[in-house]
């Protein structure tokens, strides 16, 4: 839905003029050698990655000096993001500036997605956030969160127009890489809008085939195999969710060392696990740590997993969610199955 004032196949009836204005003044309001930080969410996705760093691109067009990129934890890149223009801008976590004037933050619901830099914060210091979960806590001084764009990208899109940049192809492969990666290579569209942008971003010369193939169809040899036991050992409960059926499996760091490979190759999983005819809801456990599991949760539309997640400490979308548990795989899907049926939709 367009409203008055905001152009079709832009983000978005809902940030509020005001917002967009502010966040465009407190980004003119530091100097271009300003300390800036930008920050996404820990174990970084295509969106979080790619719309970070296509808008750090962007400051770096206008001629920002300052600019340092991060995400909490462990400073593990997932492989087919490594090549993103604009990584060279990324730092591990205790990198990062101390005392930045500027923090923008991408693709963060809230504040437990930003481990210990959540801490930066409460220092006083102005931080704009872009977004686009429903769960979106509100953190951060400007927040620019809208729930129907389907990236973060479209928001960090439409804030480099109202600053004046111009799209690159560099810039415009992170927000392709961010855009094709959260709407499961333009699956989950909801707008003419999205073919809008992606239009525009393929106009700059990138390549759309060549990004699909690097950042979603070419994986190590031992990620095929794990994914094999992994989705060989999924469970269908046809009863759960009140009878709409979920399917689930699990993947344990145990798993990873046999095959040598690292968590983010788990994270693609939950895409033919989703894809079971006899279950609406797909639930992967995946092992962060002894014990201690990032959970992610689809639905096809009969249950609102956003609602599940968050009542287990997490967040997510309506129909793609996910929070962090602790226990034995069973110990996490028996905290998960009484929420699906107190959650339908
Ligand atoms: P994933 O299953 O990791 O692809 O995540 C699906 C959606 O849920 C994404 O929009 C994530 O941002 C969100 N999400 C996943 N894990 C968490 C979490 N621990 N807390 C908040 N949101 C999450
Ligand atoms: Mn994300
Ligand atoms: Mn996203």
């Amino acid at each position: 839905m367009t409203r008055p004032g905001v152009e079709p196949g832009r983000s978005s009836s809902a940030i509020t003029t005001a917002a967009w204005d502010a966040a465009v003044a407190a980004i003119r309001a530091v100097p271009l050698d300003a300390e800036v930080q930008l920050i996404c969410h820990v174990n970084p996705d295509g969106d979080a990655l790619g719309s970070m760093l296509g808008f750090a691109l962007g400051l770096r067009r206008l001629g920002f000096t300052g600019l340092r990129a991060t995400f909490p934890g462990d400073f593990d890149v997932p492989e087919p993001y490594r090549a993103l223009p604009g990584a060279e801008l990324l730092v591990p976590e205790p990198q990062a500036y101390g005392k930045p004037q500027l923090i923008l933050i991408f693709d963060v619901a809230g504040e437990s997605r930003l481990g210990a830099l959540a801490g930066l914060l409460d220092a006083g210091i102005p931080a704009i956030v872009l977004d686009h979960h429903a769960s979106n806590t509100g953190l951060g001084d400007v927040t620019l969160v809208d729930p129907a764009a389907v990236a973060t990208s479209v928001v960090a899109d439409e804030l480099l127009t109202r600053l004046g940049v111009e799209l690159d192809a560099e810039i415009a492969e992170c927000l392709y890489v961010a855009l094709a990666t959260d709407t499961g290579s333009f699956k989950f569209v909801r707008s003419p809008s999205v073919h809008e942008l992606a239009a525009r971003l393929i106009a700059t010369g990138i390549s759309p085939g060549d990004i699909a193939r690097r950042i979603f169809d070419t994986r190590p040899f031992g990620a095929m195999k794990l994914a094999g036991e992994v989705l060989g050992r999924a469970i269908l409960d046809p009863a759960a969710a009140g009878g709409r059926g979920m399917v689930w499996t699990y993947a344990t760091t145990a798993d990873l060392e046999r095959h040598h490979q690292r968590p983010y190759v788990l994270d693609s999983l939950i895409d033919p696990v989703r894809g079971v005819a006899e279950a609406d809801v797909a639930v992967v456990v995946k092992e962060l740590t002894a014990g201690e599991w990032s959970v992610s949760l689809r639905s096809k539309g009969g249950v609102d997993v956003s609602a599940v997640a968050v009542a287990l400490g997490g967040g997510g979308h309506r129909l793609a969610a996910g929070f962090t548990a602790y226990g034995t795989p069973d110990d996490v899907i028996a905290q998960i199955v009484p929420l699906l049926e107190a959650n339908l939709s």
